[in-house]
């Protein structure tokens, strides 16, 4: 595809082919060599552990084009810390931040033309990917891995403005386990939740609130995203070691705490969310999904967040402000731009 033929403002949060794709294979105890390539295919044994025992782990972060021209990766570092708790947790070879951190800039500039210009809303999505290679039929590690960072470029996620949708609470299913994979951004967790994302879709609902799993009292996460409200002018968050740490919610707490607001990470307990004045998913694809109500399909309790249906004050604020730093809008002052 050219790229003047990609109509940026409504592209969706998919996949759309881009030029190179950058890989680096550990075996015999080290990291090769850093290669391109412009094959959207891997070549992998059958036997491969990550095809069997779902040793896989990923991140996901963006680049933007800036208000002044540069391009800045949000949080580059930060999700390479992420990626090395996920190997360990899964007992894979841990990426070296400088290798993850070259391997995406080059992905970066390699597709430069698939950056989306500055005001169209969209993005360049990148995926660093770590699998298991080793083909083996046994149950443990493998010795050798395969790490792949390739970009595509995705829309603004709210085409129709920034509003609040409806969620739902269900003992039905548990995405994690309590002393589980969940803090660990791996492909097993998501497998255990698409059931439960494709149940609430069909209710009318975009995402599922999970519980701790071993309690059911209080709330962990939205499916593939974060959860915060906005309680007597605090931002509160759930303290778990089942939910991941969004790289996006640990941003939004420093942002509170610069406005002034105080933060709270802690135990939220279901019956709080009557409390609570505004309330959202955050993670890198949408930045934060205002939520309108929480609906408690086992209870039939409803929580209703926003009954004007609009985002609150503070879920915007927040909102506008990390997306500032992001385009090179507004000063970064904790250093969360790279910038290429
Ligand atoms: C990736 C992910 C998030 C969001 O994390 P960000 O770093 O903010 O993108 C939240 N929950 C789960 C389960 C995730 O996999």
């Amino acid at each position: 595809m050219n790229e003047t033929q990609i109509d940026w403002s409504s592209l969706p949060f998919g996949y759309l082919k881009t030029d190179i794709n950058v890989r680096c294979r550990f075996s015999n105890g080290q990291w090769g060599p850093i290669e391109e390539t412009d094959s959207e295919f891997i070549n992998l044994h059958m036997a491969a552990t990550s095809l069997h025992y779902g040793q896989e782990a990923f991140e996901g972060l963006k680049a933007f084009r800036g208000k002044d021209g540069k391009i800045r990766i949000f949080r580059l570092e930060e999700n390479a810390r992420r990626i090395i708790e996920s190997a360990k947790g899964l007992l894979m070879e841990p990426i070296p931040v400088e290798l993850f951190c070259e391997m995406c800039k080059r992905a970066v500039l390699a597709n430069e033309r698939f950056i989306p210009p500055y005001g169209t809303g969209a993005s360049l999505y990148i995926r660093p990917l770590e699998i298991g290679t080793s083909a083996q039929v046994g149950v443990k590690a493998s010795a050798d891995y395969l790490f792949l960072v390739f970009v595509t470029p995705v829309g603004p996620y709210f085409k129709e403005g920034f509003r609040p949708t409806k969620i739902c609470i269900t003992r039905k299913y548990d995405r994690v386990a309590p002393k589980g994979t969940g803090r660990f951004k791996v492909g097993g967790n998501y497998a255990a939740s698409i059931k439960a994302g494709a149940e609430a879709h069909a209710l009318g609902y975009s995402a599922v609130l999970f519980l701790d799993p071993k309690e059911k009292k209080y709330l962990d996460e939205c499916g593939p995203a974060n959860f915060f409200a906005i309680k007597d002018g605090k931002y509160i968050t759930p303290a778990s070691e089942s939910i991941l740490p969004s790289i996006t919610n640990k941003t939004f707490m420093q942002i509170a705490r610069d406005m002034g607001l105080e933060v709270e990470e802690r135990h939220i307990p279901i019956e709080e969310l009557e409390t609570v004045s505004e309330a959202a998913a955050c993670g890198t694809a949408a930045v934060a999904s205002p939520i309108s109500e929480i609906d408690d399909l086992d209870t039939g309790k409803k929580y209703i967040i926003a009954p004007d249906g609009q985002p609150g004050p503070i879920t915007t604020e927040l909102y506008n402000r990390l997306r500032a730093i992001q385009l090179g809008e507004a000063p970064d002052p904790h250093g969360w731009n790279t910038i290429l």
